[in-house]
């Protein structure tokens, strides 16, 4: 099962992404936190695109699709992978189809920017291991602690409420025309997001088909 989870920034594909991983036992890859990653540890990459990525513009195709290109041929992605965050724009989705990435559903997790913007200002990552919470909604057992590693948990950078105004537009701009795309080679699948977690990942493994 090879998936795209589509969606604007905040919509919850982390979420449901990190609740796939488990329920299909494949993995997901989120270029969001691998570049994250990057910027953690100081590499090349991580320098290149720390301006891009707090100001919340998008980071150029190429750099893209070299990562994930690169991860997808890993082990681990032989019985499926679920793409997080990526593609984002026709070009790295052409770019997917021209390297034989077949995809089997795209999901789009469907939620009003008004929703988005006040629930983002509740969100907490963990800068460790990208687990994602949310402060009313899905909140750490203990309060500020990621539960999966015990690290603290941080706002980002581009959470702050102009970048994710800046993110919405750039979605709509440039991510949003993949519904489109996708919808014309059969593999869109619409989910409402603005719903409780449990609910849009029931909603998501109704529309895969996948029975778990
Ligand atoms: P995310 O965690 O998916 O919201 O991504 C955070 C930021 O990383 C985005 O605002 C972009 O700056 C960058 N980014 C992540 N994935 C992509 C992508 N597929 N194409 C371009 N930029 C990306």
């Amino acid at each position: 099962m090879n998936l795209i989870l589509l969606g604007a920034p905040g919509a919850g594909k982390g979420t449901q992404a990190e609740l796939l991983v488990k329920q299909l036992s494949i993995p997901a890859i989120s270029t969001g936190n691998m570049l994250r990653e990057a910027m953690a540890n100081g590499s090349e990459l991580g320098k290149k695109v720390k301006q891009i990525m707090d100001s919340g513009m998008l980071v150029p195709d190429d750099l893209i699709l070299a990562l994930v290109s690169d991860r997808i041929q890993r082990e681990d992605c032989k019985n499926g992978f679920i793409l997080d965050g990526v593609p984002r724009t026709l070009t790295q989705a052409a770019a997917l189809d021209a390297a034989g990435i077949s995809v089997d559903y795209a999901v789009s997790i469907e939620i009003d920017d008004s929703v988005i913007e006040s629930r983002m200002s509740g969100r907490r990552v963990c800068p460790k291991c990208g687990a994602s919470y949310h402060v009313v909604n899905i909140p750490p057992k203990t309060e500020g602690i990621c539960d999966c590693c015990g690290s603290e948990l941080k706002v980002r950078v581009d959470d702050l409420p102009e970048t994710v105004h800046k993110r919405l537009a750039v979605y709509h701009a440039s991510t949003e025309v993949l519904k489109e795309y996708y919808a014309k080679q059969g593999k869109l699948c619409l989910v409402n997001g603005d719903q409780p977690v449990g609910d849009t990942n029931r909603d998501v493994l109704k529309a895969i088909g996948a029975k778990v």
